[in-house]
């Protein structure tokens, strides 16, 4: 039988990684739900509607009809990248500058609301494995698994900075490890759905964990 597999946790703890992972091994959908926020924040930032002097919070919402977000899988990568309007935006959504709006743009009731809800006509096909800040909280509280996952604040910023050099942006380590720390703090203490541990939630803190020995870990936690 098919599962949810909810995987949550602070930013750049390697969510995502582990989750493509075991799509992968299970033959399961992967859903990067931080991508559709992100993606939601270029746009905005493409409509000059948030810069680090003001954002048009209202004007954003009036335009959320506007803004389709979808997947299409790759068979070159072996995973599904996200698209705006049409247009591939996997790339333009992990630079520094959306990394640094989006924790605000995801504090917005109305980008929430709209997202939950496409993430959850995207889970009703079953076996998928979705990762984010609200997944086993909100989006499905009923799922089989849930996964937490953390790791310190700087191993985060150096995965995240290593990241981001390998593609060639140029980036401070110093901002960087601001900008996990700014997120971690918004992500956590916003009104709307905050960043919190499912109860039924099971931690796994991998600032010491190899990926190896974490996919294993994991995979141990889905079979049992
Ligand atoms: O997972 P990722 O770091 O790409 O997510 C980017 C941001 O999107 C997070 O810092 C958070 O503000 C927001 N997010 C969220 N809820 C999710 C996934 C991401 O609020 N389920």
């Amino acid at each position: 039988k098919k599962i949810t597999i909810a995987i949550d946790g602070h930013s750049s703890t390697g969510k995502s990684t582990v989750a493509k992972q075991i799509a992968a091994h299970l033959g399961y959908t992967y859903v990067d739900s931080g991508a559709m926020y992100r993606a939601v924040t270029l746009f905005a930032m493409q409509n000059n509607l948030i810069s680090a002097a003001d954002f048009k919070v209202n004007e954003l919402i009036g335009s959320l009809h506007d803004l389709k977000i979808d997947f299409q899988f790759n068979p070159d990568l072996g995973f599904s990248e996200v698209y705006l309007n049409g247009t591939n935006v996997e790339n333009q959504i992990r630079t520094l500058a959306v990394s640094s709006f989006v924790s605000q743009v995801a504090a917005i009731p109305e980008v929430r609301y709209q997202l939950v809800k496409q993430q959850r006509q995207i889970g009703e096909a079953k076996g998928v494995v979705m990762d984010g800040r609200d997944i086993g909280t909100v989006v499905f509280p009923n799922a089989e698994v849930k996964i937490f996952m953390t790791a310190s604040a700087e191993v985060r910023a150096q995965r995240r900075f290593d990241e981001l050099i390998n593609r060639g942006d140029k980036v401070v380590f110093d901002e960087v490890l601001k900008n996990v720390k700014e997120r971690d703090y918004i992500d956590s203490h916003r009104a709307n759905s905050p960043l919190t541990k499912a109860e039924d939630a099971i931690v796994i803190d991998n600032s010491a964990l190899t990926p190896e020995a974490q996919l294993n870990k994991i995979l141990q936690i889905i079979q049992t």
